[in-house]
């Protein structure tokens, strides 16, 4: 049996969706003005109320899109497009989905807030001087480290410039509210808080709203066009529901199996660096052994039933370094030597003893394999 410690990269279905998937698979086209239609069209909005209640959101600001990525796409684009400024403001630890975004902005000019050691924005600014708009991730997909975003949201606002955030590692780990956060938009993605893969939620004001980038026939307010994903949505609705009401339970849980894990390993390997600092989701343990090679460590894990990551973005099989770590002065011999652990609803005690077991060995044996 393997021990999956993958849960940030995505995390399995929870029953309730798999059976909200499977009951209304067979719902025909949510546009249909015919009693199929409304059928279709009735669990789709009940599906975005409960999101909504959930998020701390309208039912309207409510756009169901195919996947997180979309999301980032959508309101990024969306707003820099709806704004006469040519500046954008982020940070320098975003997920691809939001630098390859921005990178692809016609006639953008980009500018960074600056980092701390931990991995957390330091200063804010930069977001004093209006921009299109800026965007920060809430937690950061490797280190798990948990960013200023209300802080960023408010001294944006300030400058009168609309403010993304990409929540797509909070959202069903820690509470949010969207109205209350005060983001003009906010991307999440249902697989990793045991929804569908495929299946993404974007928040956005009506006002300022995206300009729409995609057209066609002009559902979820024009902002996301396409024949809506009724079975999609009710599983989402209902992997959320479960995942906010386990929450606060959870999250004790994991914290105190992630420690143990944390502490286990310090114990039990010399010269590792930890590169996730508080504030973090208790989910994430991002590390380093210098020495090793990120990949080696990866395939001995999986040679000894453990799944996990480097973290980073990886380009056919390749890892290179990451571009957080290299944001947060991690030196490029760290860098190289990176896993990430990620927990979640399914990590077990077991789980954690069963990395502590083999991970001496493994770190023993990727770093005798050189560099
Ligand atoms: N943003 C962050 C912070 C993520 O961690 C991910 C997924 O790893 C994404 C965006 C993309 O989400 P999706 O896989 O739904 O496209």
């Amino acid at each position: 049996m393997s021990h999956y410690l993958d849960h940030a990269a995505t995390t399995p279905m929870r029953r309730c969706a798999v059976e909200a998937l499977a009951t209304h698979a067979g719902l025909l086209n949510p546009g249909g003005q015919y009693a199929s239609g409304r059928e279709a069209r009735r669990v789709l909005e009940e599906s975005r109320e409960q999101i909504a209640e959930l998020l701390g959101a309208d039912p309207i600001e409510v756009i169901f899109t195919a996947s997180g990525t979309e999301g980032d796409n959508i309101a990024i684009q969306g707003l820099y497009a709806a704004s006469p400024l040519r500046r954008v403001v982020s940070t320098p630890i975003e997920h691809s989905a939001v630098r390859e975004t921005i990178s692809h902005l016609p006639g953008v000019e980009s500018e960074l807030l600056p980092l701390d050691e931990g991995g957390h924005v330091s200063e804010l600014s930069l977001l004093d001087e209006p921009a299109a708009l800026a965007t920060s991730m809430w937690a950061n997909n490797e280190t798990g480290a948990i960013q200023p975003v209300a802080e960023i949201a408010a001294r944006a606002a300030a400058a009168g410039t609309p403010v993304h955030i990409d929540a797509v590692q909070v959202v069903g780990k820690l509470p949010v509210d969207f109205h209350a956060l005060g983001a003009t938009t906010l991307a999440a993605s249902a697989h990793k808080f045991g929804g569908p893969r495929g299946v993404g939620v974007l928040l956005a004001r009506r006002s300022p709203a995206p300009s729409a980038v995609l057209f066609g026939g002009g559902q979820e307010r024009g902002i996301r066009p396409g024949t809506s994903n009724v079975a999609g949505a009710a599983a989402t609705a209902a992997a959320l529901a479960e995942a906010s009401a386990e929450m606060e339970a959870e999250e004790a849980r994991l914290r105190a199996l992630r420690e143990r894990l944390r502490e286990g390993i310090l114990a039990r390997v010399s010269d590792v660096e930890v590169h996730t600092a508080e504030p973090a989701l208790p989910t994430h343990l991002h590390l380093s052994f210098p020495g090793a090679v990120g990949d080696s460590l990866i395939m001995l894990l999986d040679a000894a039933g453990v799944e996990a990551s480097t973290g980073s973005a990886c380009s056919q099989g390749v890892n290179r370094a990451s571009h957080v770590l290299e944001a947060m002065g991690v030196s490029l011999e760290s860098a190289r030597g990176a896993l990430r652990l990620t927990l979640g609803r399914t990590t077990t005690q077991a789980d954690i003893d069963a990395v502590l077991g083999v991970l001496p060995r493994v770190v023993e044996r990727a770093r005798a394999a050189g560099v």
